[in-house]
Formats: structure tokens, C-alpha cells, sequence
């Protein structure tokens, strides 16, 4: 029998997207001059083009999310475009999301390749064996989400990697000391969990990104520093995105091991409850130390103050746990088989992009991270027909010469062409959308010599400046 794929493929060509005429009318659709087929190919990202369908409607009134609990980063995210619902805890992720979400990608790349972190992919469908040589495959209850081949055989979807890591590593009978430490990663792949109340959107649904990364030393101590450098390179990962991040003293849960740290965004919406020290720098999870305790451990002195976080990455020191279950061995300086100390670390990849929103955003207005806003600039032409409207021209020139003399601003530039709007109107859509950098191509442009107004969203600076200090100005905007 023919497989599925081809036959709806072949019915789709036929049906929708090659007109029912002749041979010669097909060849003659295929030869139409180049000017008409390539009429819609512009080289400037137009705002009225950009695929971001803006949902105006009352989030709480959609009935896809009945009976869930909404926040503001949902509510903006979703009137602005950037995510739609599909299902509870499913989300569609819209074309600016995904610039987004690959711009936080590659800053976490950048972070977890520059501490030695090699990346992988790993399958999602994984084998039920594996998560009962673990026991996890009872433990982790009805989170799991479980499915059978049509073999009868039992599988889940994967929300975390350790049985399948420590297998692939268990495999390799020839892995030396030299070799550790070995720092495995994932980025890119869709995690699943059957949570019983997906709520806040992209910040508790069933199914997200994650990074994950797992650490194999050869000892206790080696693996405590690999511990350590983790931790440093969320902290920087936390810093270079503006966000003010708290490591805390955490819970290690089902996952297992000897010390756990979490890296909790503070947030009103905050599902997690913190203990502060108003003195030093120690704060932990209340779920770790005994509720009425007021007094720091630490200094000795300050006193615990209670904040409410957003969980954005763990970390676990796991020792032998997973290893010594799936025998991940090294060969040791002595030449000799080594159960291998491991260590795992994961950054809820889309709750950190819902998460900063939640943090930086107005009720109305969204803010990002400078380095992952989806673009960062808007340029904003006249209205067609008013006074200024012979400073069109100056704006799509402008698009162009940013374009091309700032290289980091590729592809990072997109223009208003909604020209049938007031300069206005245009400017409150951009406000809410936060491009870092708005740029009002009006009246200044076309005066001698031509001054752009400039709206920096992040400073909440105006400034007006020539095209040479609109140059220098951001020539100097980091992206990534
Ligand atoms: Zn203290």
C-alpha cells in the first residue's frame, strides 16, 4: 500500500495548486516574463506584509482558553500577533516569535558552546525501557505523555533526556578521562508534559522548548566545577538579556541527585515563592527550608523577606544516579572502568522569551530584551498625500543605506509602508510592538540639513539627530 504522505501531496497538486488546463497552458503558465513573477518580491520587509495577525479580541473571552488562568505577557503576545492558541497548552508560535525565539537561541549557543557545551539532538518518541530502567516511567504519574506504537510497545514524549543521554554516552565503550569533561546539549527540541492546568501561555503549557544539557566528569570535584561553570554561564546568559535573575537554593524533585539550584525571574505572576535575604546574597525556595524561618541562615543577620519568582532554568548535581543505572563508564587514568559523576542543566527556552515580556512590558505596551526583539527597527514614512510626503523616499533610501552600511542591522529593518495611516496611528502600533528603535521619516527629513526623529523604546529616549548620528547611534545596537 502507498504510504499516506505522497498520495495527499499528489491529490493537493492536483486539486489546489496547478490549475486544471492543458499541457500547453501549463507550459505557457510557467514561461510568464520575469518582471510580472518576481512584481512581488521587494527587498525591504514591509510592515503591511509581515505575517503578524493581531488579535484584538479580550483574551479572556476566547473560548479555546476557557477555565484557564491569563497574564499579561499572554494577552499582549496574543493581541500583538506573536502566538495564537491551538490548543490548552499549545500554541501556534507567529513569525516574529520565531525570529525571537532563534535570536535566544543562538545567545544560549553562543553561551553553552563558549563553556566547552557540544549540541546535539536527541529523539522526543523515547523508548518506555528507558524510563523503567530509571523508575521515572512511574514516577513521573500522569505528567508523562504516554503512547503505544502500533506494535503495542510503550512510549513517551520525551520531557527531559536523562535516560536517553546517559544510554547514548553508555554505548561508547572507548570514552577516556581525556576525554571529560563531556558537556552535551539540546536546544532546539519540543519537550512535552501533560500538565493538569496549562496556564500564563508560552509561561505552563504541554508543550515547549527547553535546553538541556548534561555533564559527565570524572569525579566528584570535576563535576562540582562543571556545576559551577553552568551556573556562571547563566548568569551571563541572564545579564547579556537585561534580565535581573535570582539563583536559588532549590528542591532537586524527581529528577534526583545532591544540589539543585533554580534561576527565578522576580514576578508578580510568579508561581515559585522565594526567601530573600535583605543582607547578603542568599536566597532559596521556600519549599527548602522550614515557612516561618525569618532569620538568614547565611549572614545571620538579615532578615528573609518572601518574593514571588518565574522559574527560567535548574540546574542538578545528579553524582551517580543516572549512570550507574545505564553503566555510562570512562576508562580511568589507571586504565580502568569509571562509573561517570553527571551533572544536568535546563533553561525553559520559551518561558524565558514569556517571561522577560511579562517582567519589561507595560499593560499596553511590549518590551523585549534589546538583542531579541524580532526586529530592531521600524522606520516610519509620511501619510501619503500630506505636506511631508516627499520624505517617502528619504525613508526607503534610509531602510536601504541602514541595511547595507551596518551589517549588524541586516535584515533587521523593516518600514511602515501603511502610508494610508496617520504618522501617529503608526507610531502608537510601534510603541506597542517595542522596536527597540522607531525612526519618523517627517517634515526634518526633507529640511537642510535633514533631522530624523528617533524614539529609543528601551531608554524611552527622543532624540532628534542627523543621518550620521543616526548612523553612530546604531551602528552601536548589539544583535546577534
Ligand atoms: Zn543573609
Amino acid at each position: 500500500m502507498n504510504p499516506i504522505w505522497p498520495r495527499v501531496f499528489q491529490c493537493f497538486c492536483r486539486s489546489s495548486v496547478l490549475p486544471r488546463r492543458s499541457h500547453s497552458a501549463s507550459a505557457e503558465h510557467v514561461t510568464v516574463p520575469a518582471s510580472t513573477t518576481f512584481r512581488h518580491i521587494k527587498p525591504t520587509l514591509l510592515v503591511s506584509r509581515l505575517y503578524q495577525p493581531s488579535n484584538l479580541r479580550d483574551v479572556g473571552q476566547d473560548t479555546r482558553l476557557q477555565g484557564e488562568m491569563y497574564c499579561k505577557s499572554q494577552r499582549l503576545m496574543q493581541q500583538a500577533g506573536l502566538i495564537h492558541p491551538s490548543n490548552p497548552g499549545c500554541y501556534y508560535y507567529l513569525p516574529a516569535t520565531v525570529r525571537s525565539m532563534e535570536k535566544l537561541m543562538r545567545v544560549i549557543d553562543q553561551e553553552m558552546q563558549g563553556i566547552g557545551g557540544q549540541k546535539l539532538d536527541m529523539p522526543s518518541l523515547c523508548s518506555a525501557e528507558l524510563w523503567k530502567a530509571s523508575e521515572r516511567w512511574d514516577l513521573m504519574g500522569k505528567e508523562l505523555i504516554r503512547l503505544k506504537d502500533r506494535h503495542g510497545g510503550d512510549y513517551c514524549l520525551a520531557p527531559t533526556h536523562e535516560e536517553a543521554v546517559t544510554t547514548l554516552v553508555a554505548h561508547q565503550t572507548t570514552l577516556s578521562y581525556r576525554q571529560l569533561p563531556l558537556l552535551l546539549y539540546q536546544v532546539i527540541t519540543r519537550k512535552f508534559r501533560d500538565e493538569p492546568k496549562p496556564r500564563f501561555g508560552l509561561l505552563r503549557g504541554r508543550e515547549f522548548y527547553m535546553k538541556d544539557m548534561y555533564s559527565f566528569d570524572v569525579s566528584e570535584e570535576a563535576a562540582y566545577q562543571t556545576y559551577e561553570s553552568v551556573c556562571q554561564a547563566y548568569i551571563r546568559l541572564f545579564t547579556r538579556l537585561g534580565l535581573r535573575c535570582v539563583q536559588v537554593q532549590a528542591d532537586t524533585g524527581n529528577i534526583g541527585g545532591e544540589l539543585s539550584h533554580e534561576f527565578q525571574l522576580p514576578a508578580d505572576i510568579g508561581e515559585d515563592r522565594l526567601l530573600l535575604c535583605g543582607n547578603c546574597s542568599f536566597s532559596a525556595n521556600v519549599e527548602t527550608m522550614s515557612s516561618d524561618r525569618t532569620d538568614c541562615p547565611q549572614c545571620r543577620t538579615g532578615t528573609l523577606v518572601e518574593s514571588k519568582g518565574i522559574e527560567v532554568g535548574h540546574t542538578f548535581y545528579l553524582g551517580k544516579k543516572y549512570s550507574h543505572v545505564f553503566s555510562a563508564t570512562f576508562s580511568n587514568a589507571q586504565n580502568k572502568p569509571s562509573v561517570a559523576e553527571m551533572g544536568c542543566y535546563g533553561l525553559g527556552v520559551t518561558r524565558i522569551l514569556a517571561a522577560a515580556i511579562e517582567v519589561m512590558s507595560t499593560e499596553e505596551e511590549i518590551r523585549w530584551p534589546g538583542l531579541l526583539a524580532p526586529y530592531q527597527v521600524c522606520v516610519v514614512p509620511p501619510k501619503k498625500g500630506s505636506k511631508e510626503d516627499k520624505a517617502t523616499f528619504i525613508a526607503e533610501e534610509l531602510v536601504h543605506t541602514l541595511g547595507e552600511t551596518l551589517p549588524g542591522l541586516k535584515g533587521e529593518v523593516v518600514l511602515d509602508d501603511r502610508t494610508q495611516m496617520t504618522i501617529g496611528k503608526r507610531l502608537k502600533d510601534a510603541n506597542r510592538l517595542g522596536y527597540p528603535y522607531v525612526i519618523v521619516v517627517g517634515q526634518g527629513a526633507v529640511d537642510d540639513p535633514p533631522r530624523f526623529e528617533v524614539i529609543c523604546q528601551q531608554t524611552d529616549e527622543k532624540l532628534f539627530l542627523s543621518k550620521d548620528g543616526l548612523l553612530d547611534l546604531l551602528g552601536r545596537v548589539e544583535t546577534v
